[in-house]
């Protein structure tokens, strides 16, 4: 699975450039020249993360970032402003735009390639690793094996998917609904009944010695993989 990169960047050699070296380190990439298409392409297939140029035709890179923000697909979709030299930089750095990090033109592509990977690593440790490790949970998968605290867990094929799926995520919310299409695909018919039934199972499996597991239910909305949990862990137990 590539990583999904979104170029929203009116400048067309720089998106050229951009897409090249993407590209070349295994990312997938698609490309909006203005902040109207930007939000719409987001829509239409939600990307991994987003390199937004800060000054963009229609509506400006700021704006994009909001609605980004305030949309529950794309809610904690990594976003990395591109800016222009003494362009809004303070602002950026002082407001609180919703942007995970910024990078002031001109930059090297050694560069920005280092910090689009450190912020994939923190938002999405699934896209970089293929260990993944949240607070005590441990998931391989290359060797399909899950542990907490060092002990190995079993899972259902369903549960693994539903893991694997929520740990892409760390902290955000999905729906039953959203739930099914992930793991089931679309095209099944599945009773959304059905997903709190595997929660329930794979809530039970991560359970361990009484500490309490990182699934969290949000009611009426869905539910979540705690990417707080480590912490509250690490108090009843060391957590490694
Ligand atoms: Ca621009």
């Amino acid at each position: 699975m590539k990583p999904h990169v979104l170029i929203a960047e009116d400048e067309g050699a720089l998106v050229t450039l951009l897409r090249y070296n993407l590209e070349r380190e295994g990312y997938r990439v698609s490309e909006a020249r203005d902040g109207e298409e930007a939000l719409l392409l987001a829509q239409e297939e939600p990307p991994d993360l987003v390199l937004l140029d800060w000054m963009l035709p229609q509506l400006s890179g700021i704006e994009v970032c909001r609605r980004l923000r305030n949309r529950l697909e794309t809610r904690n979709t990594p976003i990395i402003m591109l800016t222009a030299r003494g362009e809004e930089t303070d602002r950026i750095r002082g407001l609180d735009t919703g942007a995970d990090d910024y990078i002031t033109k001109p930059f090297s592509m050694t560069e920005l390639l280092a910090r689009l990977r450190a912020v994939l690593r923190r938002i999405r440790p699934s896209l970089a690793e293929d260990v993944v490790r949240i607070g005590d949970l441990e998931m391989d998968r290359v060797a399909h094996r899950v542990r907490r605290a060092g002990q190995e867990i079993h899972l259902g094929p369903t549960e693994y998917k539903l893991l694997d799926h929520l740990i892409q995520h760390p902290g955000r919310v999905f729906s039953r609904e959203q739930l099914l299409d992930a793991v089931w695909g679309s095209d099944v018919y599945v009773e959304a009944r059905t997903v709190d039934v595997h929660v329930g199972r794979l809530r039970k499996a991560l359970n361990i010695d009484g500490v309490r597991d990182p699934i969290r239910t949000v009611r009426s909305a869905g539910y979540a993989l705690d990417d707080m949990f480590s912490a509250e862990a690490a108090g009843v137990k060391a957590a490694s």
